[in-house]
């Protein structure tokens, strides 16, 4: 690559190319593609001419001993992150900007420092004065965090360096620039040369390092997604700002479970941890009512109760809307074409809304019967017993398929006081008392059973 060749870099993505283009070729964002400097000259022609030195190689069957832990205390958000955090990690904090990211941590720095870690909060978005304002009013002006509000990265880093903390945060990466970078903080180039250097840093002193990245809507600064691929775990913090629920949610981690959530929920003191969550998203539910399901999932390692709300009316002429909060819509095509051709039960002219209650998101294909039933109730107009929870996966044919973890699932709905459960045939049910289990092998059954004929 020549030192005078230009770059593309998407800042959705970081996809890098030649040439500009409206539209990111990888991700398919719009107008996300800026200029940016070349990020590398390359290893160069004379690198690896020379011999390395050799490494030792060990036996599969090498016992190593599990990475020890820091832990916050706050257990929602050691349990996202697999039990603590991990010394000489970094961790990638993502999410919309305003959603509470630095509450979060700002609590999470005063409770590590609570239990004796040495934490650094490295603030480059406010004044130090901002960030003592907020500890005084979450009630944590007293913790032992030591703060720096900067934004150049070798500063930062020979402090850190010199200061050697157990925990370091840095909030945001969009506000950090490195000298050696010719382009603006926030860009593609300058983002990921950050995220570098503080991954590097972590990895050399054995620091944890947790780095905040703003979820972008403009395309002129880089994302968080840009660095996914270079830190050890990432989590991403989700709500509605309407909500008082926050989810912290692993999306990638190197030293726990993918996919764990913890639940938080905003207060005038800032974010609780909400220990039981199913309780928490069933508490809001309205009297019985048609299109209203409760769906037993499996959130990383827990068991987690919603409700799933399903609303069908006749549309106006032309082509009805498919609207779905909270879930995938190409999941709920599906489920509309097997209720058609399998049931002979069409959707045809009529509008579809999806929503799953409390501002989760739902990825599981177990949820498929429970929005099956949803979309039925609502069709038919028949409110679901409301003591019945409902959980499966439904395949093309229209067979329900059991799913992993249906003894956990069965359990938690027992616990929150459910009495019956509608699940596939053939599901490995363990033995729950008081719950009744009404084991159904497809769709049809289902239909015929809780709604009739259908
Ligand atoms: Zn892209």
């Amino acid at each position: 690559m020549s030192r005078s060749a230009t770059t593309f870099a998407c800042t959705a993505c970081g996809a890098t190319s030649r040439k500009w283009a409206g539209r990111c070729e990888a991700c398919g964002a719009w107008n996300t593609i800026q200029e940016e400097a070349p990020l590398s000259q390359g290893p160069g022609a004379r690198a690896l001419t020379q011999r390395g030195k050799t490494v030792p190689l060990t036996d599969l069957g090498t016992e190593e001993p599990p990475p020890a832990r820091i832990s916050s205390g706050i257990g929602e958000f050691d349990r996202v992150l697999g039990g603590g955090l991990v010394p000489a990690s970094a961790v990638l904090v993502g999410g919309d900007p305003g959603i509470g990211k630095s509450t979060l941590l700002l609590q999470a720095a005063a409770s590590f420092a609570r239990t004796g870690a040495r934490v650094a909060y490295v603030s480059g978005e406010e004044a130090s004065a901002q960030v003592r304002l907020r500890a005084g009013r979450l009630g944590l002006a007293q913790a032992p965090v030591k703060l720096a509000t900067e934004t150049a990265l070798r500063d930062i880093l020979t402090t850190l360096d010199a200061e050697r903390p157990d925990l370091a945060i840095v909030d945001s990466i969009q506000t950090m620039w490195l000298d050696t970078v010719e382009a603006a903080p926030g860009s593609v180039a300058q983002v990921r040369a950050a995220a570098h250097e503080l991954v590097s840093f972590a990895k050399r002193r054995g620091v944890a390092v947790v780095i905040v990245g703003h979820v972008t809507k403009e395309g002129t600064i880089a994302g968080p997604r840009v660095v996914e691929h270079m830190v050890d775990t990432v989590l991403y913090f989700e709500g509605e700002r309407g909500h008082q629920f926050r989810i912290l949610r692993s999306v990638k981690n190197r030293f726990g479970p993918a996919d764990e959530i913890g639940v938080f929920e905003m207060t005038g003191t800032g974010l609780a941890e909400v220990a039981n969550p199913s309780a928490l998203f069933l508490s809001a539910r309205d009297a019985p009512a048609p299109g209203s399901v409760v769906f037993a999932g499996i959130e990383g390692t827990r068991p987690v109760l919603t409700e799933i709300q399903a609303l069908v009316a006749p549309a106006p002429p032309g082509s009805p809307r498919r609207t779905v909060v909270g879930l995938d819509s190409g999941r709920l095509s599906t489920i509309l074409a097997v209720l058609d051709a399998r049931c002979g039960i069409p959707f045809t002219g009529l509008d579809v809304f999806l929503n799953v209650a409390g501002g989760l998101r739902v990825n599981e294909p177990a949820a498929d019967l429970a929005v099956a039933a949803a979309l039925l109730s609502a069709r038919e107009d028949v409110a679901i017993p409301p003591d019945t929870v409902f959980f499966g996966e439904i395949s093309l044919s229209g067979a329900l398929r059991p799913v992993a973890q249906t003894e956990n699932r069965l359990k938690e709905a027992q616990k929150l006081g459910f009495s019956q459960a509608v699940v596939p045939a053939g599901s490995r049910l363990g033995a729950v008392p008081g719950l009744k289990v009404r084991e159904m092998a497809d769709l049809t059954a289902v239909v015929g059973e809780m709604f009739g004929a259908g």
